[in-house]
């Protein structure tokens, strides 16, 4: 019956990470003990003090339609945030809260892109972009980064992707899913050549800047001649577990945040009230609070390290953030494990998947057909069986 829906969709893919994270529940529903380390999802809980923020608002009868672009004072709470944790200077009129930062970034294309305007992503790339992207239009171009560059693009192949089309640029960092963190100099190198073409803005998706393992978080937006034309992607399911709560953000020029609230008004309107109330309380708690989920992811990807360090054909590099490690595992490929064919990565992840009970997500979604990412937002106890269990099946 596809023929009766639209090109649009017919076109589109569906998201692998919830493909997966779908399928694993299906799988356990039918009683087989899957672990699941496909889904980047923190796996602790809500801390307290933002979950009494949310009864609260319920309590104070937060239930009417919220403003399209979020409450004043999470506004406020937004741009003290952004001053206080990236040195950057937006202004209420500078923000937008959305349904999650999913949807922040589908706003920013929408009303950013015109048909045929490329979108560089250096991959691998966050698995919805490059549909995001589509569906408002534009092209995405992806330049192809490895692990042996620590899975950054360089100021030189940025240089060379960019045509008279190229209108953005999206990245994330700490980046899913390679767990890679930009540092300034890098960032500074970027720059350099986007200060040469100033048509072109930047999606800085910044989601998981305190599960960052060096310190240090940089913000483009924050280097000369960035400000203007970077859109700040942020939201609250990394770093407070609050991702079914679905709020995130941006910071970004007036104009831009206008025709984001412009269009955000004709398709969902204003987030969910009870998050944004909840929201306030996690982003004006000191960073401190949720020190305890940074030590303990950082201890969880050494742990992940090791583990799979003494897998043959595993190739790994040293994530600096995030929660996910992104191992190359092109070596299998060719391969026959148990009568099974291996030819790519999505091969391996659904061997994976069926003979050891893990799911993990094929690296073709993001970009890159030589790798599968493995997500860490698991126990230490989930993590330790599901490597044991890999290492027996390969
Ligand atoms: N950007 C990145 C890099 C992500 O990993 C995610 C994962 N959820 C998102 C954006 C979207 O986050 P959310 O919609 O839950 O705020
Ligand atoms: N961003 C998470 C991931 O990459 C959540 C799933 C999703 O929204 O696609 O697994």
């Amino acid at each position: 019956m596809s023929n009766h829906l639209s090109e649009r969709i017919n076109n589109m893919s569906t998201s692998a990470t919830l493909a997966m994270a779908a399928k694993a529940r299906e799988l356990r529903n039918e009683g087989k003990d899957i672990i699941g380390l496909s889904l980047g999802e923190p796996d602790f809980n809500i801390p307290d003090f933002v979950k009494e923020a949310a009864k609260e608002a319920v309590d104070q009868n937060y239930s009417s339609y919220s403003p399209v672009d979020g409450y004043a004072d999470l506004k406020k709470a937004i741009s003290n945030k952004f001053k206080r944790d990236n040195n950057l200077d937006y202004g209420i009129d500078q923000i937008v809260v959305s349904t999650g930062a999913k949807q922040s970034l589908a706003n920013v294309a929408m009303v950013m892109l015109n048909k045929g305007d490329e979108v560089i992503l250096p991959a691998p790339f966050w698995v919805s972009y490059s549909d995001i992207v589509k569906i408002a239009e534009g092209v995405p171009v992806q330049v192809p980064t490895s692990i042996d560059t620590d899975f950054k693009m360089t100021p030189e192949q940025l240089e060379q992707a960019i045509t008279p089309k190229t209108k953005m640029l999206w990245f994330s960092s700490p980046c899913n899913p390679s767990g890679s963190v930009y540092s300034k100099e890098e960032l500074e190198g970027l720059a350099v050549v986007l200060r040469k073409h100033p048509g072109i803005f930047v999606v800085s998706d910044e989601i998981y800047e305190h599960i960052n393992f060096v310190g240090g978080h940089v913000s483009i937006a924050g280097i000369a001649g960035m400000y203007e034309r970077t859109i700040t992607v942020n939201g609250v399911s990394k770093a407070f577990a609050m991702t079914g709560w679905r709020i995130g953000y941006i910071g970004a020029a007036p104009y831009i945040a206008k025709a984001c609230t412009k269009f955000q008004g004709q398709i969902t309107s204003g987030a969910n009230a009870i998050g944004q109330r909840a929201t306030i309380a996690a982003l004006e708690a000191p960073v401190n609070k949720i020190q305890f989920m940074i030590d303990e992811f950082h201890k969880r990807r050494d742990l992940v390290l090791s583990l799979l360090g003494e897998i043959e054909g595993f190739k790994l590099n040293v994530p600096e953030g995030a929660f996910y490690v992104f191992p190359d595992i092109s070596s299998f490929f060719g391969k026959s494990l148990n009568g099974t064919a291996i030819n790519n990565a999505s091969d391996l992840a659904m061997y994976l998947l069926e003979e050891a009970n893990v799911a993990t997500v094929t690296g073709e979604a993001f970009g890159n057909p030589n790798c599968i990412r493995i997500s860490y937002a698991a126990s230490e106890k989930e993590l330790k069986e599901a490597i044991a269990r890999i290492k027996a099946v390969l």
